[in-house]
């Protein structure tokens, strides 16, 4: 018997009441169960429940019981012992699924993301020591009892730190040195220190802290962005607003989102010496145990202060009263696998609907949040200089149909003058390349065939480091092979264009006496090693960095002084609506990383296209013409934020059938007053992992709700089982 009701029956209770449970799977609403009458289930209890044939862990729903018959509905079978979703929490998954337009059940999924975290863990055994002597004291039993000192530790940590075998430890148990102790595995965090005094401010910092903390003090919704240069201090200024809201409420939790997981270890270093105690973190790479830790003491409220990629949006607060969003303009805070959303956007609709502040934090805010401001409905706090007085660094332009690398190489004159340059005044370079691997095609030099990933419509790029052709957009890889798969012609496959291997292998051969790095996901994949480069970085030990986007943001380089860009028009090929943002952005992150320390900087930028406006911006450092004329732009054209976008992409194994759906799914657009339904079209990677790809792209004015005019028409198809249709809300990506 299921332990709920055999615990009712003992108690002589049968009466029942209806309530609504939602599962974390692709529903759309919850489903009608019967719970005990008197039992303590209330909206945001988590619940098991038969569902089908299973038994799942789902939450009690807030509202009115559907009309399911009374006597179809069955007994939720177990009250999980973990605190109850807060009713902040289950308006934000309602208001997420209302945005996004994904099924509710598939939100409330990202908030139960930790599986074993419903209930508690095991607990472990530690052991500690009594003060009692052993009567053999070995040099072996004493590391032992210096070790289990202070905290009780299992045998196993106890064993390691001592340097013995688990026996000894059990041996000084049995002798009364040791005292086994229960150890929670999941330890409540250090509670951060608000009044730990941080680093002293500037003016310019003292006054944007000021007004975060006015908001804090007034209560309510408010959106602030902090608009500082590369190397200004924004991080110290939203530090101490995190500070701040600490300290207002003794129960409040503080979320700091960021882009980058390579970024979190110097990051959580910084923020556990600003508050004397390490924050909660949660980000993709943690270990299940890690998982269940933070969601279990975030959801009862003894974590207050959260560190984590975007998916922290969706922990189990039971008071967030501050979110901080930090390089808000950067576009890995756009999920784009199962749920589709924007993290910022999701961060301000969640303070907004609980009616707290949020700080978006960037030297290159998007332009989206730059109108927003323009527009009143954000506040904008400014830094415009340097910390300390480093001054920002000169950016020039090398036109390389003027002086262009010699024959088979990716370095141009100047910029090698450049390198050597800094070399001889022992200063650090870095060669800025957003392109992993060592060629991004391979092509036969006999029949011109092109290396492509099997079922899907991208070339596969070359990695010399580990002898494979790679599809960046499946993960499919390939030795590559002596002979050209089409006209079987050996060694007639050549590599074209430069990735960052092929960037170093030039370097090493030019410059073979520097310290050289590459730094990339495949050259540094584990998270040790992209930490020990960077460390080699920051301390001097690398002479010369070649690095893809990993090295663009956030990183404090002091000993850098020349930031290469190899290729500044890569960016801007691609031709969606954000290309010359997003070149904008990554640009100004990466030289904004040179001459932060005493020495002046400098930024060579590699390009055929020196007239183009994004490059003559960032080489004149007129951010605002650069905006402006980009504002303009989007305007003329009615996209994002002068007007609304969605794509709608439909999938499947079938092009017939894909084909079809597509053409009922037209023809089923109802007309909308400023609604322009375009497509269906053909994606630009039609075919991904086997799937043919049709897109649609819908744009509405800005007046226009384009998710009641979505809602409407998509109900009016049902897309048959073979096609998969996903809805993308302010889509950033077009392929
Ligand atoms: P940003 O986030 O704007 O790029 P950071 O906050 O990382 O800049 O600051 C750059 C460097 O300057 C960091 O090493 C930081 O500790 C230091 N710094 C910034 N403000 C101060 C300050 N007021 N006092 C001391 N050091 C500061």
């Amino acid at each position: 018997m299921p332990p709920l009701a055999e615990h009712l029956e003992e108690r002589g209770i049968d009466a029942k009441r209806r309530v609504k449970v939602l599962f974390p799977l692709p529903l759309f609403k919850p489903y009608d169960y019967l719970a005990p009458a008197d039992c303590a289930v209330a909206p945001g209890s988590f619940v098991r429940a038969p569902l089908g044939p299973r038994e799942i862990f789902g939450v009690v729903w807030p509202g009115e019981g559907d009309d399911a018959p009374a006597d179809k509905l069955k007994d939720i079978l177990e009250i999980a012992p973990a605190p109850p979703l807060s009713p902040s929490v289950i308006d934000f998954v309602e208001w997420t699924a209302g945005y996004s337009l994904f099924p509710i059940g598939a939100v409330l999924r990202m908030v139960m993301r930790s599986s074993d975290a419903l209930r508690p863990p095991k607990m472990l055994t530690g052991y500690v020591a009594t003060g009692e002597a052993p009567p053999r004291l070995t040099p072996q039993r004493q590391a032992v009892l210096d070790a289990a000192a202070d905290e009780p530790l299992s045998a196993r940590v106890l064993a390691e730190r001592a340097g013995v075998s688990d026996a000894v430890v059990r041996g000084l148990a049995q002798t009364g040195a040791l005292r086994a102790v229960e150890i929670d595995p999941d330890p409540p965090f250090a509670a951060p220190d608000p009044q730990r005094p941080g680093v002293a401010l500037n003016d310019e910092q003292q006054a944007a802290a000021a007004r975060v903390a006015s908001h804090i003090d007034k209560g309510g919704h408010a959106v602030t962005l902090i608009d500082g240069v590369t190397g200004a201090g924004k991080t110290e200024v939203y530090l101490e607003a995190a500070a701040h809201a600490l300290a207002a409420d003794e129960t409040a939790q503080v979320l700091i989102l960021i882009p980058e997981i390579a970024l979190t270890m110097p990051f959580l270093k910084r923020i556990e010496a600003r508050f004397g105690a390490a924050p909660a973190p949660w980000h993709s790479d943690l270990t299940g145990a890690q998982r269940r830790r933070t969601w279990r003491r975030v959801a009862e409220g003894q974590a207050r202060l959260v560190v984590g990629a975007r998916s922290a949006l969706f922990l189990p607060y039971t008071n967030l009263r501050l979110i901080i969003v930090d390089e808000e303009h950067d576009n890995a805070y756009k999920q784009e696998d199962g749920v589709i959303y924007h993290a910022r956007d999701m961060a301000v609709l969640r303070g907004a609907r609980a009616g707290f502040p949020v700080v978006l934090a960037s030297a290159t805010p998007s332009l989206e949040t730059v109108i927003n401001v323009g527009e009143g409905r954000y506040d904008a706090v400014g830094l415009s200089r340097r910390h300390a007085g480093a001054a920002m660094p000169d950016i020039s332009l090398i036109d390389l149909r003027e002086t262009p690398p010699p024959a088979g190489s990716w370095l141009s004159p100047p910029l090698t003058r450049a390198v050597d340059e800094a070399l001889s005044a022992g200063e650090q370079s870095l060669l800025f390349l957003n392109r992993r691997g060592y060629a991004p095609l391979t092509i036969c030099r006999r029949c011109g065939h092109r290396m492509k990933a099997p079922n899907t419509d991208t070339c596969l790029v070359e990695h010399r480091f580990s002898g494979r052709l790679v599809c960046h957009h499946t993960g499919f890889s390939m030795p590559k092979p002596d002979a050209c798969p089409a006209c079987k012609v050996v060694d007639a496959l050549a590599p074209c264009g430069p990735g960052v291997e092929r960037v170093a292998e030039e370097a090493r051969q030019r410059w073979p006496n520097a310290r050289l790095q590459v730094l990339s996901s495949d050259a540094t994949p584990s998270p040790a090693a992209m930490r020990a480069a960077l460390d080699a970085m920051r301390e001097g030990e690398t002479d010369i960095l070649i690095a893809t986007q990993m090295a663009a943001k956030g990183h404090h380089f002091p000993g850098l002084t020349l930031v290469g860009v190899v290729d500044a028009d890569m960016g801007l090929a691609g031709g969606d609506l954000r290309a010359a943002e997003r070149t904008y952005q990554l640009l100004t992150q990466v030289t904004g990383r040179a001459g932060r320390g005493e020495k002046r900087g400098r930024a060579l930028l590699q390009t055929y296209q020196p007239q183009e406006p994004v490059l003559a911006a960032i080489a004149a450092g007129d951010r605002n013409a650069f905006l402006a004329a980009e504002a303009e732009g989007r305007r003329a054209l009615s996209f994002p934020p002068f007007g609304r976008l969605a794509s709608i992409i439909l999938q499947s194994t079938d092009e017939k059938a894909l084909a079809d759906a597509a053409a009922e799914l037209k023809r089923a657009a109802p007309n909308g007053d400023g609604v322009e339904v375009l497509g269906p079209a053909r994606a630009p990677i039609y075919m991904l992992r086997g799937r043919a790809r049709m897109r649609f792209l819908v744009k509405a004015r800005r007046d226009v709700s384009l998710q009641a005019y979505l809602s409407d028409w998509l109900s009016r198809v049902k897309t048959p089982s073979n096609v998969r249709r996903t809805v993308d809300i302010n889509p950033y990506s077009f392929l």
